[in-house]
């Protein structure tokens, strides 16, 4: 295949991959399926394969690959005939890892993660629970720190790998008022004490075990909690992105399949005379398949490169998401038709094909809020900053999270309004009003607060730059303000002048709430209650003035 995107190494892979799949795990699919799970040993072959760690460094066991590595081997696995291997497989070398990989400590990365690479452990992310699934932000098991472990209190759902699995990546609530910003992510052993778990039944993926899973008072070493405390949500919104294209991939490939076997079958299925693939009302519909299987591809192909490319990709990862998954229910329920009855009956292929891709509209993120993600950015102009720019304002923790944060916000916070962006704290100010430990005055008011900004300015941070910011506050007696940044000197003026480089919207009360340390900035910004017409300009304003005094 000639593609602008895989070599000829990409092509060895794919080919091994695909013999793999059909040699050692195809045969076994219907005795899997009927099984509702998949044996330890085809987890330890995919490890001593080099299959299950394919973009983790070689010095964790890993391959160090690239991301058009990974896709090759996602097109495969739904060779496998399994919808549920393919979820099981995933989740584990794509998804309940990551954030292990990317934050946790050396000593929990050899406890959990090489195990999994060599197929010794399995592993799953809880993060949905029985209430809230969508709503990220609204999960309710709790993490309570008692000495040197955590107590887990709680239920989660659909935990793929939940109930065979080795260990658990598990969302929890360490401060249960601070929504979003009290998630912070826990690993542990699958059967620590207080932990039950029951395998739910369901209409396919049947080789993959889904699982509720109940913790009650269950003791957790401290040493399991991810990164850092409170810092959970957006250790899950890193993750989004990959997560989102791998469940395409694996629409894409199990739609080329699905395709390959229903031309194959209609080649060799007469009716009037002639193969099903002569009668043109059929074939135009196989070729309006293949024309969307096609553009698809092409743009999961796409949303991988911006990805390796150090693109938040956000956008393009939850295209590529509804696209595929929903390409492949369609497309499955077209070629079940072409199949006729045969379509119908479990003998033949297209039965759990139909039923398996289901559920990949509603996993890994539904297609309602892939959608909701597309209108922030196509209808009310949300933008990414490049990773780059983030890295440059001196803030890469952020920039590691910037795509995720945006998807975080179309996932807790629906709610479109205007530009939105993924935004650092608006800049705290001092002034007259209550007083700071140091004898420093706090303002209490918008006035107050900006008529104090220039006291507060840095100019060897502006000294190049001029930029201009217009805010705009609901629910307030001063709604409007006006900050000039002209090298060295700021001017502040209540009203809208000139042309804007970035606009803030928000509420009075978020923003001295912000200004004064009692919401956390990223939390309002992820539940969408500040929103920024330009990062990037944010950024640099933020680190223009210092904190408000007593802060
Ligand atoms: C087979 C399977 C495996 C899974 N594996 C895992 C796993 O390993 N780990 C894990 O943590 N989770 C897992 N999940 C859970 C999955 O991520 C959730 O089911 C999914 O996020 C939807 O959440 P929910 O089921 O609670 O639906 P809800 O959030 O209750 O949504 C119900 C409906 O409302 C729609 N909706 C919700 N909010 C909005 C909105 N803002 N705008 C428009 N529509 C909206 C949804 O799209 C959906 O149609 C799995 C699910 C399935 C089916």
């Amino acid at each position: 295949m000639k593609s602008i995107y895989f070599g000829e190494e990409h092509e060895l892979f794919r080919q091994t991959v695909r013999q793999f799949i059909e040699s050692e795990v195809a045969p076994h699919a219907n005795a899997w399926e009927a099984a509702r799970r998949i044996p330890r040993s085809i987890w330890r072959r995919m490890g001593e394969m080099g299959l299950l760690g394919i973009l983790f460094p070689e010095a964790l066991g890993g391959s160090g690959a690239g991301l058009f590595h990974a896709l090759a081997f996602l097109e495969e696995l739904p060779r496998s005939r399994m919808g549920g291997f393919c979820a099981a497989v995933s989740v584990q070398q794509f998804i309940a890892t990551g954030a292990l990989f990317r934050r946790g400590t050396d000593a929990l990365k050899r406890r959990y993660l090489v195990p999994s690479i060599t197929g010794e452990k399995v592993g799953a992310i809880a993060i949905s629970e029985p209430d809230t699934g969508s709503d990220v932000a609204a999960i309710r098991t709790t993490a309570v720190r008692d000495a040197d472990e955590w107590v887990i209190n709680g239920a989660k759902t659909w935990i793929t790998n939940g109930v065979e699995g080795d260990f658990y990546v598990v969302a929890v609530k360490t401060d249960r008022d601070a929504g979003a910003g009290g998630i912070s992510l826990i690993a542990m052993d699958s059967d620590l004490p207080g932990i039950r778990t029951n395998r739910l039944r369901k209409m396919g993926w049947h080789s993959s075990d889904t699982a509720e899973i109940v913790f009650e008072s269950v003791r957790v070493p401290a040493s399991g909690l991810i990164g850092r405390e409170s810092r959970g949500f957006y250790y899950i919104m890193e993750t989004f992105a990959v997560e989102r294209l791998v469940t395409a991939a694996i629409g894409i490939g199990s739609s080329v399949l699905a395709l390959e076997e229903t031309l194959k079958y209609m080649e060799s299925r007469t009716a009037f005379g002639r193969p099903l693939n002569r009668f043109q009302a059929l074939r135009h519909r196989l070729a309006d398949l293949a024309t969307e299987l096609e553009a698809a591809r092409q743009l999961v192909y796409h949303t991988a490169w911006l990805l390796e490319n150090k693109e938040p990709a956000i956008r393009e990862s939850a295209m590529s998401k509804l696209l595929a998954t929903e390409l492949n229910k369609r497309l499955v329920d077209e070629c079940l038709q072409f199949y006729g009855g045969f379509g119908y009956v479990e003998e033949y292929p297209m039965e759990r094909f139909y039923r398996d891709a289901r559920a990949s509209t509603i996993a890994a993120g539904t297609s309602e809020i892939m959608r909701e993600i597309i209108g922030k950015t196509d209808i009310d102009g949300v933008a990414f900053a490049p990773v780059e720019d983030l890295e440059e304002t001196g803030m890469a923790e952020e920039a590691q999270t910037t795509a995720s944060r945006e998807a975080g916000l179309a996932q807790a916070a629906p709610e479109p309004a205007l530009p939105v962006l993924p935004v650092p704290p608006v800049p705290p100010v001092p002034s007259a009003a209550a007083s700071g430990p140091a004898g420093a005055t706090i303002p209490t008011d918008l006035p107050g607060f900006f008529q104090a900004l220039p006291l507060r300015h840095r100019p060897e941070k502006t000294i190049d730059w001029r930029s201009r910011f217009h805010f705009r506050f609901r629910e307030s007696a001063h709604p409007e303000w006006t900050v000039a940044i002209d090298g060295a000197s700021v001017s502040v003026s209540e009203g809208l002048t000139g042309t804007a480089d970035c606009v803030v919207q928000t509420t009075e009360k978020v923003y001295l709430d912000i200004e004064t340390g009692r919401q956390n900035p990223e939390t309002a910004f992820l539940m969408g209650k500040v929103k920024v017409s330009n990062v990037a300009a944010m950024m640099k304003y933020t680190k223009a003035f210092r904190p408000v005094a007593g802060r």
